[in-house]
């Protein structure tokens, strides 16, 4: 396999026993067994293939913001998009930005336009595909306000197909998007945004920027909120209301700061990590008889 992968992408870009803990946020997780860097649609096409011959699972990491990586790692490949993905093109008041995009980057070619609409993202460390994939949102915005249209390459049932999916298709709504449903790989996302001034923008920015260092624990590694919202409540209130600020396994620790975030204190396990989400779940549970449900993704054995 390796030697394989490397023929189609380089000995430069396959990395073997590559730990995830420098691959995510929270700074946690064991080695990937192959670990590839993508740069082109071809390219991926060739080692998508090649990983179904091989029957290996995948994984397509973003910038590693929202999930959790088992201390065991992970026994396939996973997949860095890089490259042709990381390239940026304005038209008229769209940006059409390649997956691998870092959301602030995105957000700083709007600003650079003087385009508003995407200053909610420019504080959310993850890239422009995870985005979509959860569709992510901060400050009463969302990526579906955004969006116009994402070409996907589908990865199921038959043949890797590529297709062009407008706003409707996508299935866009609080985390959740059609990629939630079925495989597929973002390639490259159109965002309509909207003629703005550069010093409102700049300035919405730089409040939701302080506003984030003022409530969110960022001084230590997390993956942001741990738990979706619950209809009708907020995950942060009800876990701080259950007594659970601060609460620990390990370094792995239920944010003071904020509830919302576990936080790694300092070289903590996923393990730990996920014995803390378990007992927020059953704590808030006995409590108000509401199920929290995480937002964070877990990936690997646990
Ligand atoms: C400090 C902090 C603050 C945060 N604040 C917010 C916030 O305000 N709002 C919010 O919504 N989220 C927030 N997050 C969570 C996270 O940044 C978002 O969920 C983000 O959209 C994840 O993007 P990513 O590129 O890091 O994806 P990853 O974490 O790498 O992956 C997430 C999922 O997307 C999939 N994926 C990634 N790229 C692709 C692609 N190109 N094609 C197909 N699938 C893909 C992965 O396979 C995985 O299933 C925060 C996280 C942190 C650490």
């Amino acid at each position: 396999m390796l030697n394989k992968l490397i023929n189609i992408l380089g000995d430069e870009n396959v990395f073997e026993n590559e730990p995830m803990s420098m691959h995510t946020t929270f700074r946690i997780g064991g080695p990937a067994r192959y670990f590839a860097i993508v740069n082109s649609e071809e390219d991926l096409i060739k080692t998508i293939k090649l990983v179904r011959e091989e029957n290996q699972e995948y994984f397509v990491l973003g910038n590693g913001s929202n999930i959790l990586v088992s201390d065991k790692g992970f026994d396939g490949v996973v997949l860095q998009l890089s490259g042709e993905f990381d390239t940026i093109h304005l038209s008229g008041n769209n940006i059409i930005a390649g997956s691998g995009l870092l959301l602030s980057q995105v957000a700083k070619m709007a600003l650079d336009n003087s385009l508003a609409g995407l200053e909610f993202a420019s504080g959310i460390p993850g890239t422009i595909g995870g985005a979509i994939v959860m569709n992510a949102g901060a400050y009463g915005s969302e990526m579906k306000d955004v969006v116009k249209a994402v070409r996907i390459l589908w990865l199921e049932p038959d043949e890797p197909t590529i297709e062009t999916l407008t706003l409707d298709d996508l299935k866009l709504s609080y985390r959740h998007s059609i990629l939630k449903e079925r495989k597929g790989i973002v390639l490259d996302v159109k965002l309509t945004l909207k003629p703005g001034s550069k010093e409102e923008i700049k300035s919405i920015m730089d409040d939701l920027a302080a506003k984030r260092r003022e409530k969110q624990p960022l001084e230590y590694p997390s993956a942001g909120s741990t738990f979706k919202r619950p209809e009708g409540y907020f995950a942060a209130k009800l876990i701080e209301d259950a007594g659970l600020k601060g609460y620990k396994v390990g370094t792995a620790m239920v944010s003071d700061k904020h509830a919302g975030f576990v936080v790694n204190t300092g070289g903590a396990k996923a393990t730990e990590v996920k014995q803390v989400m378990e007992h927020v779940v059953h704590t808030v549970n006995q409590s108000t008889g509401i199920t929290l449900e995480p937002e964070v993704i877990l990936l690997g054995e646990f």
